[in-house]
This record gives C-alpha cells, structure tokens and sequence, in this order.
C-alpha cells in the first residue's frame, strides 16, 4: 500500500518501511531517518533522558513539530559551524 509522507508529500510504499514506529506519523524512510538523527541532537541539546517520563514527553513534543512542521526554537538556531 502506497502512503503520502506528512513530512515531505512523497508517496512511498509501506512495505520500504523498517521501522514501525514511524508510521505514527506517515513518514517516509527518508524523513524518519532525518528524524532520528535530529533526535539524537535534541536529546543532547536538551539532555533528555529517556528513562524519566517527562524528557519522554518532552521529545515527543519535538517528534510532533518536527513531522507537523510546527518546530520551533531548536530550528531557529543557527548552525554552529
Ligand atoms: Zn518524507
């Protein structure tokens, strides 16, 4: 079955997909790899520890921004190059 990606209107096929977790938000393989990577960055940004409940809470605030485009203040920064 073909799904649209909410992160970047690609179609792609559900069965490209490894990891189901993903599909909370249909996304692609692609933005769902790009997320991960951006995760690992919040989570030392803000260092969150995934075994308290509350940091849990708070990436899945970012994971909610980041697929509905909502993101704030993290993506403002500029980059530290
Ligand atoms: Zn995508």
């Amino acid at each position: 079955m073909s799904k649209t990606c909410i992160k970047c209107n690609r179609t792609f096929e559900e069965s490209e997909v490894e990891d189901p977790t993903s599909q909370k938000y249909p996304s692609c393989p692609d933005c769902w790899k790009e997320w991960t990577t951006y995760a690992v960055m919040v989570m030392n940004e803000m260092r969150l520890d995934m075994s308290l409940p509350e940091h849990r809470k708070a990436l899945r605030k970012y994971e909610k921004g980041f697929f509905e485009k909502t993101l704030g203040e993290l993506e403002k920064k500029p980059e530290n190059k």
